[in-house]
């Protein structure tokens, strides 16, 4: 890991998953609702959710309009409330009512894509995997890890070259906390932050 990096790492040495879940199901559903969201904004309505719908064979019967009801707060709700309810079916009856490890199967799951598949291989099962969302790509682009027009996947695999694939998972929850608290979108703590020289976008 170079300096950069461990200077993110060191800021944020604790930084972990912030959706709440009790279950490998319930944390597939929060990733899938976290799309374009604020994880703040998915723990109030898994509040809800989960209470009513804790796991697929009672999430797979659930009426759509109440589930609709229960997440109009967060963006895509519609197309959301949609793909969980197809999930819970999915889950429950193809894959027994368990959650697979295998990146193939999980991207069959309606809405699940690259990102929600990593998340769930890292976070759920710690299995070595590094999944970019916004904030992440936005830092390796500020940081000159990856060119402004790299697609995510591109993000990934030049991340995933200069970081051990042991510090992956950990790497990831650092960035992301670097990038919520620190190197925020809009007005990022620039004249606290020790990588202004090397940064490109840094507001000096
Ligand atoms: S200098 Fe500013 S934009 Fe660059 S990494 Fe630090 S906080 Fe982010």
């Amino acid at each position: 890991m170079d300096n950069q990096l461990q200077y993110i790492h060191d800021l944020f040495p604790n930084a972990q998953c912030e959706l709440n879940y009790k279950s490998l199901f319930q944390l597939l559903i929060a990733v899938v609702l976290s799309a374009q969201t604020t994880d703040k904004s998915v723990n109030r309505v898994t509040a809800v959710l989960f209470a009513k719908y804790p796991d697929a064979p009672s999430l797979k019967n659930a009426n759509l309009q109440d589930v609709e009801q229960i997440l109009n707060s967060i963006g895509m709700y519609k197309i959301k409330s949609k793909n969980i309810i197809a999930i819970a079916k999915m889950v429950d009856e193809k894959f027994f009512n368990t959650i697979p490890s295998d990146p193939n199967l999980l991207s069959l799951l309606p809405g699940v894509g690259t990102k929600t598949i990593n998340v769930v291989l890292a976070e759920g099962f710690k299995i070595p995997a590094f999944p970019v969302d916004t904030h992440i790509n936005r830092i390796a682009k500020r940081l000159n890890y990856a060119h402004i027009n790299d697609n995510v996947q591109v993000v990934e695999e030049k991340l995933k070259k200069v970081i051990a694939k042991e510090d992956w998972i950990q790497m990831h929850h650092s960035l992301i906390f670097f990038g919520r608290y620190f190197c925020k979108a809009k007005q990022p703590l620039c004249e606290q932050c020790k990588l202004s020289q090397q940064c490109h976008k840094a507001y000096k």
